[in-house]
């Protein structure tokens, strides 16, 4: 189709260099073409050349002094994408590979995965490229003051509420708050992740992890399938990761893989879920120590992995969830999944696979739940814990997971019902893009141009 094409040609020429951003809307764009011809009502709107624009987009310096005292500068940056469905909402992200680029992606999707949710959430996305690794606590502390002494000006619990992502987990969202509302003087709901004991909702630290697999046993269930009893791999030591691997033995399975970015852990046995939350929730240490607490375990470096592919995807699997970054499973580690049996992929992390690895996913007809959908029990749960905060009341742990696997269940029927509605039932690509699209952009018609 000319027209999404003559989008994607005006994206490549006024925003040059935004590999991941072309790659994401690549993605929402094929899959819109079947929507488009149907209902001229989006095109006349423009709605395509307006929703590829963010509503606005904040790049900033982050001053701060390390503990030898010298001067650190890095790029900050937060994008609020669009607010059709409610207020900016999405993460922040600590990490040297983020660049406009990327938080533009990263924003892009967040739009789509709020719509899906159901909830009143706009799409946002933030961070810097400071490396949080090997950092002092101080050096922790004084860098998120910094940084929010620029953000605090553009965020709100009405207006944009970030919440943590790769590098910004409940320790710098504490930070991050402290000085928002020393700044602001305001205790308000500004930021979702927060902890427990001034304002966090129970539930939210699982949520990602807990959702990806939820949403994996729904796809399952429709095929008259199930987790229990079934080996599984997870790529990632994170949030996603950790409390993906914790629902995974709740529901009977048994996850034998993880990894960071220095190697990965293949455990025959499964993983020990007490070790690895120690090592990486509390001594915050690399994964290659697994195996000094366990040495039935096998740690492999990165350097060892096959040629071409990542290590994680040649273990052979029933089911897969990418939980750690960007393009981490290329078309070959999907060949290696499909040809060792693996018929389900459920993305924890934004858009882990390649758009060859989708196409793979999608041709084979496997349950492939992509992130937008697959993941979007994070942010649900955010969503969940400005409700709280808004009404000043606490729900139970087991109010806030009942919630958080309805929401999911209720992703997964409307991708699977849009995907049958426009002749492909098995692709949640198309559902999950074309559904997210079309809540986004009937409210921007009825709001008018603005
Ligand atoms: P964490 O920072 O807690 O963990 C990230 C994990 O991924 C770490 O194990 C990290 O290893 C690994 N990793 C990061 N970058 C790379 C890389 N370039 N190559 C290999 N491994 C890498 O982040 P989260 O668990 O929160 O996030 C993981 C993914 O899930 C991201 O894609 C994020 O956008 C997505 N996501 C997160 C949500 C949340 O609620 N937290 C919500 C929805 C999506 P190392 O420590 O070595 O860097």
């Amino acid at each position: 189709m000319p027209y999404v094409k003559e989008v994607f040609d005006y994206l490549r020429r006024t925003s040059p260099s935004q590999n991941e951003f072309y790659q994401a809307a690549e993605e929402v764009l094929e899959s819109l073409r079947p929507l488009m011809e149907k209902y001229p009502k989006y095109r006349q709107h423009k709605i395509i050349e307006r929703i590829v624009e963010p509503e606005r987009q904040i790049l900033f310096r982050v001053n701060w002094v390390d503990d030898k005292g010298e001067i650190q500068v890095n790029k900050g940056f937060r994008i609020e994408f669009n607010s059709a469905l409610g207020p900016y909402k999405g993460g922040l992200r600590f990490h040297p590979s983020v660049n406009a680029g990327v938080i533009k992606f990263l924003g892009f999707e967040q739009i789509f995965k709020n719509a899906l949710t159901g909830l009143q959430i706009g799409g946002g996305k933030g961070g810097s490229d400071f490396n949080p690794k090997g950092k002092s606590d101080n050096e922790i502390m004084r860098f998120c003051q910094a940084f929010m002494s620029e953000l605090y000006r553009h965020i709100g619990a009405h207006t944009d509420v970030p919440a943590g992502d790769i590098g910004v987990g409940g320790r710098e969202i504490g930070y991050m708050f402290g000085m928002y509302k020393k700044l602001a003087n305001k205790y308000e709901g500004v930021l979702t992740g927060k902890s427990l004991k001034w304002g966090g909702s129970l539930a939210r630290t699982e949520a990602t992890g807990y959702g990806a697999v939820y949403f994996a046993q729904y796809m399952l269930e429709d095929r008259g399938e199930s987790l229990e009893g079934k080996r599984c791999v997870v790529s990632g030591s994170g949030n996603v990761a950790i409390y993906t691997i914790e629902k995974l033995y709740q529901l009977g399975a048994l996850p034998v893989t993880c990894s960071d970015s220095n190697g990965m852990i293949y455990d025959e046995n499964g993983i020990d879920l007490e070790l690895l939350k120690e090592l990486k929730e509390v001594k915050r240490v690399r994964l290659s120590e697994y195996i000094t607490h366990r040495p039935t375990a096998k740690y492999t470096p990165i350097e060892e992995y096959p040629k071409g592919c990542n290590g994680i995807y040649t273990v052979p699997c029933f089911a897969a969830f990418p939980s750690a970054t960007q393009n981490e499973l290329n078309l070959t580690d999907a060949r290696n999944l499909l040809a060792n049996g693996c018929i389900c992929v459920s993305e924890g992390a934004n858009m882990p696979s390649t758009l060859e690895a989708v196409h793979a996913f999608i041709d084979a007809k496997i349950c492939y739940g992509p992130g937008k959908a697959a993941n979007a029990g994070g942010v649900a749960t955010s969503q969940l814990e400005m409700a709280q905060n808004a009404s000043m009341v606490s729900w139970t742990f087991e109010e806030v997971d009942a919630k958080l696997a309805q929401i999911m269940k209720n992703i997964y029927t409307n991708a699977k019902e849009t995907a049958t509605e426009f002749g492909e039932p098995t692709n949640l690509v198309l559902g999950a893009n074309i559904a997210g699209f079309r809540k986004v952009a009937d409210a921007m018609i009825e709001q008018g141009l603005v």
